[in-house]
């Protein structure tokens, strides 16, 4: 049997696991993530301890360049995390183990992962979305993960606020984009009390949650059209809000697109993730055997 070395690399957090599937891990680990040079060589000490690997595969908060073609591929773009940008990833890695790396976005390997294992089995075009810390997402159309001039951003999707909500979105480049008006932080900011903790306004934050969500998913069911999309992430567990985005999304559509799929309440349309906190794990082992 295969043995890849899986990373999911996070802001706060790296994953790395061995393995060859989600049920067939021979060891997990998990650790801060610090400077490049710290977090990588952790990475590269874990993994070595399982060597030799068949492949590498890395799972990696963005934005990254992703172009085989640029002197810089394999490394982590201008980002607001701390030490990161320009960061090398892939190569660090090649030295070490000399084997293949496959390199792509969390969200596009939490996609893969999905399709491997979890909801998007079968499937050859989905997309999978994380609502959390920040909101990301990712994708596979017919079989591929989703690359183009880089790689989506929908995080960033510009869509209507609420006509009754006053707050301006907190992302520093659009103000009230998608995340700026729905991520975690962006919550926690506009009810003052921590997503967990809603309290009495857990209605309302659901409505206005629920009504950017629902937008953004609409959006991507017109320009991408999906077979399904798979709506993850810590914010979604808020009582009542993935009914609520879907709901939304059905409104926004306005009947327009004509798809069984998209009749009778979109349970099977919108839905959790089936592999929960292990989709970008599985998604590097994809990514891994991808690579060779
Ligand atoms: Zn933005």
């Amino acid at each position: 049997m295969a043995r890849y070395g899986s990373i999911e690399g996070g802001g706060t957090k790296f994953v790395c696991a061995v393995g060859s599937a989600p049920n067939d891990l021979r060891d997990v680990v998990t650790f801060p993530t610090t400077t490049p040079d710290e977090t990588l060589d952790e990475v590269i000490s874990f993994l070595s301890q399982h060597a030799p690997l068949d492949a590498i595969g890395v799972a990696m908060f963005g934005p990254l360049d992703l172009n085989r073609s640029s002197t810089t591929y394999g490394s982590v773009r201008a980002t607001p995390k701390s030490g990161w940008s320009g960061a090398d990833v892939v190569a660090p890695l090649q030295a070490a183990f000399d084997v293949p790396v496959g390199f792509d976005t969390d969200v596009n390997g939490a996609a893969l992962g999905e399709g491997r294992w979890g909801a998007g089995r079968g499937l050859g075009t989905f997309l999978y979305i994380t609502v959390g810390t920040g909101i990301g997402g990712g994708g596979v159309v017919d079989g591929n993960p989703m690359h183009g001039l880089v790689h989506p951003e929908i995080g960033h999707l510009r869509i209507p606020r609420h006509p009754e909500d006053p707050f301006p979105g907190r992302c520093p480049f659009h103000g009230d984009c998608l995340e700026g008006l729905a991520a975690g932080p962006a919550l926690a900011e506009r009810w003052g009390r921590p997503v967990e903790d809603l309290g009495s306004d857990t209605r309302r934050a659901v409505e206005f949650e629920a009504y950017a969500l629902g937008h953004a998913m609409a959006n991507l069911v017109l320009t991408v059209s999906p077979e399904r999309m798979i709506l993850g992430g810590g914010v979604m567990s808020v009582p009542g809000l993935l009914n609520a985005t879907r709901r939304q999304m059905v409104e926004s559509l306005g009947g327009y697109v004509d798809a069984p799929a998209l009749r009778d309440g979109v349970a099977d349309f919108l839905v959790a993730p089936e592999l929960g906190d292990h989709s970008g794990i599985a998604g590097g082992l994809v990514l891994a055997e991808r690579a060779l």
